[in-house]
């Protein structure tokens, strides 16, 4: 078999064997609905509780503040939406940033055509807000600040502390989508100064479809989904049993040996960093200090990056050019604009997300294929064409 090495954990993950074999008893053998009374029932209902507490320790908070979903999407659009409708007499107007992922911008954009709006905070060549800035769009009617922990295309990691303190000494509710984040890095709500957090299973080694919102001690969000009271009352639905058994065995393992995991994984970034940012004409896209572990971001000029990431599969790699959500569209990314890319650079993007499967090896067979690829590709480009001519006749010049 040939060599794949796959570098898109931020798209997804592979499931971890540890989630698996905690969820096999609840796809086999135990058909219970976590609502029923009966033996079956307690079992499961037990395990849910069980998952629950795993989530809430990993987080810093209480299981009762801890609520599942059927994944991240569904969180940041029940965060959103039920603090707009928790604060109709309030006001209409909420502030978030340039960079967040589609599951928070497209709920915000929805809730502009209903008359809200939205003061989108611009970020700086890194993807960092200004609390400055922060500080001076607050309004009397501002109801709502949602503002990502770390972003998913560039790596970067926002002050979500010092945020959450001026929402909070300003009476605004904060939430944060904290789907890359979390099993990446510590978190921890209290110290965040969050009253709401979203999170997904799949970004770290748990099931597709499974995620949670943690609603702070006090805070009671109408419920998105009615129907027979789940989730104490605010989240209908028979619960997702083996997803959930799933998603609390996979964030207990991930925040186990976070601090070596991390350091480890900080360390082959920085080598994929190193060696990729060494071919002329690239660069490092995110924050270089405040960054994911996991996520090494590129721009490399006069290369197309759906072209990149096909070549690339052709070799055994996996990554991605923008966000797998928004591949299939030829607009640049939103977050690549934001952080003020052109359109021709920003069209050359390529995200390698690693997490603990990866190795060494992993690490070299990227720095031996990549730049190869870009080389090809460049000499296949009019633009790199034109450059070099021009770069040339400069030259001349002189
Ligand atoms: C993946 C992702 C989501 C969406 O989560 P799903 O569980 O796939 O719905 C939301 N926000 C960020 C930052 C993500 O990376």
């Amino acid at each position: 078999m040939s060599k794949i090495v796959y570098a898109d954990n931020a798209a997804t993950t592979f499931l971890s064997k540890h989630a698996l074999e905690a969820m096999m008893p609840f796809l086999t053998d135990q058909p219970g609905n976590a609502s029923t009374v009966y033996a079956y029932g307690r079992a499961a209902k037990r395990a849910v509780e069980d998952a629950r507490s795993k989530v809430a320790a990993a987080i810093g908070a209480k299981p009762e503040e801890v609520y599942f979903t059927s994944g991240g999407t569904e969180s940041d659009n029940w965060a959103i939406k039920g603090v707009v409708e928790l604060r109709k007499n309030k006001g209409k107007h909420i502030i978030s940033t340039e960079i967040e992922h589609h599951a928070v911008q497209h709920t915000l954009q929805y809730l502009e055509k209903q008359g809200y709006e939205v003061t989108y905070l611009k970020v700086d060549q890194y993807g960092n807000i200004s609390l400055d800035d922060l500080r001076a769009a607050i309004r009397p009617d501002t109801i709502l600040i949602t503002v990502m922990t770390a972003n998913n295309e560039i790596g970067t990691i926002l002050p979500i502390a010092e945020i959450g303190a001026i929402a909070q000494e300003k009476g605004i509710l904060f939430h944060t989508d904290a789907v890359q984040a979390v099993g990446h890095i510590p978190v921890n709500v209290s110290e965040m100064n969050v009253d709401l957090l979203s999170l997904s299973g799949h970004k770290f080694k748990g099931p597709k479809g499974t995620g949670a919102l943690y609603m702070k001690k006090g805070l009671r969000l109408p419920a998105l989904l009615q129907g027979g009271g789940q989730e104490r009352g605010v989240r209908s639905g028979t619960e997702n049993v083996p997803g959930i058994v799933g998603l609390g065995a996979a964030l207990e393992e991930a925040t186990a040996n976070l601090g070596e995991s991390m350091k480890r994984l900080a360390a082959m970034r920085e080598k994929l960093v190193k060696g990729l940012t060494a071919i002329p004409y690239t660069r490092l896209t995110g924050d270089p200090v405040h960054r994911l572990p996991g996520i090494a971001s590129f721009v490399f000029e006069c290369v197309e990056g759906e072209s990149m990431v096909l070549l690339l599969d052709q070799n055994g790699i996996c990554g991605s050019s923008g966000s797998a959500c928004s591949s299939g569209s030829l607009d640049p990314s939103h977050v690549l604009m934001a952080i003020g890319l052109p359109h021709e650079i920003a069209h050359g993007s390529l995200r390698l997300s690693l997490n603990e499967d990866n190795t060494e090896e992993d690490i070299d067979y990227l720095l031996e294929k990549i730049p190869p690829v870009i080389e090809r590709l460049r000499a296949m480009s009019p633009l790199w064409e034109d450059k070099m001519a021009g770069i040339a006749a400069a030259a001349a010049a002189k």
